[in-house]
């Protein structure tokens, strides 16, 4: 088979199982792929070969002695965020520069286990703060569609990569819509599990109350696969939870009969480009054609979300962060004594976004402005999640928009942050509710830039949204279009 890159994870493992090819050429073929489009894409802060290439022939010698493992041979993208044993995790920051991963994160530990490769450390935007990957001290990621316009964010250098055809499958993290916006932006497939549904211990905290891991993938499919292998408990993170792993790839019946798909009209508000909305109601209508009952519901407090989001997630960034002060991780600043040097490592390594998350949420935490803000903050966070539980006691899985536009134009909104964050109204609901959301490829824009539908679901409930993209994937062939790098 040629253009082994191209290919999705389920399809290569057939090809490794009939020994239609090795595991060595899966991932020389990804390499080389990954060095020719570096400069166009830049989705790589790392690239990993020597390391790579070894793992792949110890998968081949394993696998003539009949080994056998869930990703035996496939190789894996990893956002910059996560731990990785013996590796740089920079976080795409300045601060960290010379830190190496003392152990695997948990996630990273399971992919081994089941035999994923690692290729190399995607980029983002600087502790995943951002929507356009311009938030990273390794530069700017591009759109694999148009090197003039941004991947989204933060986990735009995994997004960029699986759509531009340097990585098969990447992890991402998503605390406002981190993995699910970069998929629609670059048209991927993106998962956000439910909160406690992957354990998050060796990922870099940012907003510890919203953070969850989960893949990027070319098909829905593939992300079942890599869902499967990381959900469950893990006695190392306190808040991922004891709940049955269904096994995801069995629930893709290929239809949608019997389903109650709720079209919340607080989704389809203003602001919106006509283009996406169009795209949005053209998939609703296919959904419809493959068996679901389309309901309208209402989710009254979403007008609340960015601010509730702004909110908590600076807050806990600010205390998250506290711990980047040139003592324990990565760089440190010359100081004349202690508080100085904090001080100074800090001033001079994080980035002006980080700055300001870290200002903002002290400003939130400091006595005085506690209640009016984050004390009020968390209340509306209990109406949001209440909203969410109110509809999925009426309808199975909901159909939104992922964000209201397509991809930004490099350095379009990078000088105005409250309009980049208000781009993120449709993803932070999920990680407010802790419930799960997945973005599916669903059409082009006409200046030929992908858009994504959202499918969001109740906590734990993966299995529905999982079937409900896989169905309206069967149907459509959006996700086949690769752009021409
Ligand atoms: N764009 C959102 C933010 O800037 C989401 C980030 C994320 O999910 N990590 O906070």
């Amino acid at each position: 088979m040629s253009d082994l890159f191209q290919a999705s994870l389920s399809e290569l493992m057939r090809q490794l199982d009939r020994r239609a090819c090795s595991a060595e050429e899966v991932v020389s073929d990804l390499l080389a792929r990954m060095e020719s489009s570096r400069d166009r894409l830049n989705a790589y802060v790392s690239i990993d070969a020597e390391n790579a290439l070894q793992q792949a022939r110890a998968v081949d010698t394993a696998r003539a002695a009949g080994k056998q493992g869930a990703l035996l041979g496939l190789p894996i993208a990893v956002k910059d965020v996560l731990n990785v044993k013996d590796q740089p995790c920079h976080c795409a920051s300045r601060i960290l520069e010379g830190y190496r991963a003392p152990y695997d994160a948990t996630a990273i530990a399971r992919l081994r286990e089941a035999g994923a490769v690692f290729v190399g450390r995607t980029n983002m935007d600087e502790f995943a703060m951002g929507s356009t990957n311009e938030n990273s001290a390794f530069g700017p990621v591009r759109n694999p569609w148009n090197a003039d316009y941004v991947p989204g964010g933060s986990s735009g250098g995994s997004a960029a990569a699986v759509a531009g055809g340097a990585a098969i499958a990447a992890l991402g993290t998503d605390t406002g819509g981190s993995i699910r916006q970069p998929a629609s932006f670059c048209g991927c497939v993106g998962l956000k599990p439910s909160y406690g549904r992957v354990s998050r211990y060796g990922l870099t905290a940012f907003a510890s109350s919203l953070d969850q891991i989960g893949p990027m993938t070319r098909t829905v499919e593939d992300a079942c696969l890599l869902l499967g292998v990381m959900a469950g408990r893990d006695p190392m993170d306190a808040t991922s939870m004891d709940a049955d792993v269904p096994d995801y790839a069995a629930t893709l019946t290929g239809d949608l009969k019997g389903m109650r798909l709720g079209l919340p009209k607080d989704y389809f508000s203003d602001g919106m480009d006509s283009e996406v909305e169009q795209a949005v109601r053209i998939a609703v209508d296919r959904c419809a054609g493959l068996g679901a009952e389309i309901v309208e519901v209402a989710l009254p407090h979403t007008e609340y979300a960015i601010a509730t989001y702004y909110i908590i997630a600076t807050a806990e960034a600010s205390a998250n962060l506290a711990r980047f002060d040139g003592v324990r991780y990565g760089a440190r600043e010359q100081g004349a004594d202690p508080l100085d040097m904090y001080g100074k490592t800090r001033a001079a390594r994080f980035g002006p976004e980080v700055k300001r998350r870290i200002l903002l949420g002290t400003y939130v935490l400091s006595s005085g402005y506690y209640d009016a803000y984050y004390l009020r903050a968390q209340k509306v966070r209990t109406l949001i999640r209440r909203d969410f539980e109110s509809v999925f006691k009426q309808c199975d899985a909901l159909l939104t928009p992922v964000a209201p536009t397509t991809a930004y134009r490099l350095g379009e909104k990078t000088n105005d942050p409250i309009r980049m964050y208000l781009g993120d109204i449709y993803t932070v609901t999920a990680n407010l509710a802790g419930i799960c959301g997945l973005s599916v490829p669903c059409g082009f824009s006409e200046a030929g830039l992908p858009i994504g539908l959202q499918v969001l679901g109740p906590a734990f409930g993966e299995d529905a949204i999982l079937r409900v993209g896989h169905a309206y994937e069967q149907a459509t062939d959006w996700h086949q279009r690769r752009p021409a790098l």
